[in-house]
């Protein structure tokens, strides 16, 4: 049965005066729920694994702040050393030791880059690694997937037209034509349509930009065989492939999809959870390939804050907790059982309806379909049965990603009990969504 809704008093009256601040009310579209409630719930708290909005209302958090927090909100390892290093000042635009810090944390337990730059954001991170894809090779066309998101540079607001192979059609306006032309976009999980575009562009494409899981717009699971094509099509053309990790990066394990496949890419992106929940991206590479940034090298980047002494602090903490051992094993297991109970209870009830899973990232999806590889596979009139079903999530204190684009995350600050209180909201809510 439904429930009443919980008071959003305060978040109205805080939306109304954000509305006059900033466009939409929000600083990142998204956030503005227009695809679930319509106005957005302001937090004002977040510890461990629950957050608290204005009005006081509490839940069990499954967004975490879009991934980074995977040990949760305001950890006691992370929160102690910001506030160490916070005592020494807060930037100095020069060189610290905690850049080495950091690096040599990522670098001597990642097979897969020799060097390393911090910027300020996965956005920044993706506009760079593909600059330098374009500086290395010398060419300019880049090759996207239709279902994957990289941040807003706007070689990559761009999105699929009809047709097998196509120049993108940028997806925001303010993105010149002549920009989105260098763009070729293609379906995920299509070889055909890859081995086309490289064909009809041949030694043209500087690099292929995938999230190897990803997890933008739903959780569009890839085969390995069709990563193993997709790198071998780039080594045979000259072309740079990158893994954009941006959410997978020390989700799926500490070295990412790149272990979790088996796969070098040849450039790889990260954010969320590099920064402990600051401002922070990073891009890496071999060295060969990463001596081609200024000052050594001709590609330019840049950044006043990029290294930033306190989001470095962050970023040190909370890696260190990820190489604890048993960090992954224990998080992936607490999730596998989480989802397996709901895929038994939807099984049980003849629900149309999917979890989807790897690591600790979860999607649920109104489908009947058992696997969901492309932008394609997914019914946009399914939203409106996770509308239904985030609002009644909420009044039960369960807070998702405000979209059912979005995919969840599970941090190890989830207790069982957590776990068990928000399997039987989902359930309830499933029996409403399916029977009202
Ligand atoms: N790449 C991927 C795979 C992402 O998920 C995101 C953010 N969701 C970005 C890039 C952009 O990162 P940011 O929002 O930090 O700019």
């Amino acid at each position: 049965m439904s429930i009443p809704d919980i008071s959003r008093a305060k978040s109205a009256e805080l939306y109304e005066k954000a509305k006059t601040y900033f466009p939409g009310g929000v600083n990142s579209p998204v956030r503005a729920f227009k695809s679930v409630y319509g106005t957005p719930l302001f937090i004002e708290k977040g510890d461990g694994s629950h957050i608290w909005d204005a009005d006081g209302n509490e839940f069990i958090d499954f967004c975490c702040s879009w991934g980074p927090l995977i040990l949760g909100h305001n950890h006691p390892a992370v929160r102690n050393k910001v506030m160490e290093v916070m005592q020494k000042g807060m930037s100095f635009g020069a060189p610290t030791a905690l850049e080495n810090e950091l690096a040599e944390l990522i670098i001597s337990n990642n097979r897969f880059i020799e060097k390393i730059r911090f910027v300020s954001s996965g956005t920044e991170a993706v506009m760079s690694a593909i600059r330098l894809a374009r500086g290395y090779t010398k060419r300019d066309k880049i090759l996207k997937f239709e279902g994957c998101y990289h941040g807003h540079t706007d070689a990559l607001l761009v999105k699929a037209g009809s047709g097998l192979v196509t120049f993108g059609e940028t997806s925001s306006a303010g993105v010149p034509k002549a920009f989105a032309d260098e763009t070729i976009v293609v379906a995920l999980n299509d070889k055909e349509a890859l081995l086309k575009a490289f064909a009809d562009f041949k030694d043209q494409i500087a690099t292929v930009i995938i999230e190897p899981i990803p997890a933008n717009n739903g959780l569009l699971l890839q085969s390995k065989e069709y990563l193993y094509f997709l790198r071998e099509t780039c080594t045979q053309n000259g072309t740079l492939l990158i893994f954009d990790e941006v959410i997978s990066g020390f989700r799926v394990g500490f070295e990412g999809a790149a272990a979790y496949y088996g796969i070098q890419p040849d450039i790889l992106t990260y954010g969320k959870i590099i920064g402990g929940g600051l401002p922070v991206g990073a891009y890496g590479a071999s060295a060969e390939v990463m001596d081609h940034i200024s000052p050594v090298g001709s590609v330019y980047q840049a950044g006043t804050l990029s290294g930033n002494p306190v989001a470095m602090a962050a970023g040190i903490a909370q890696l260190s907790e990820l190489l604890r051992p048993g960090f992954y094993e224990e998080l992936h297991a607490k999730t596998a059982d989480f989802v397996k109970s709901i895929q038994n209870f939807v099984a049980q009830k003849g629900y149309e309806f999917k979890v989807f899973t790897i690591g600790s990232i979860f999607w649920f999806a109104f489908t009947d379909k058992d696997t969901i590889s492309s932008a394609d596979d997914i019914d946009p009139a399914s939203m409106l049965k996770f509308k239904t079903m985030h609002r009644e999530l909420i009044n039960r204190g369960i807070y998702l990603g405000p979209s059912g684009y979005e995919v969840g995350f599970i941090s190890s600050a989830h207790t069982i009990a957590d776990l068990e209180t928000t399997k039987t909201a989902i359930f309830d809510s499933l029996d409403i969504v399916f029977n009202q």
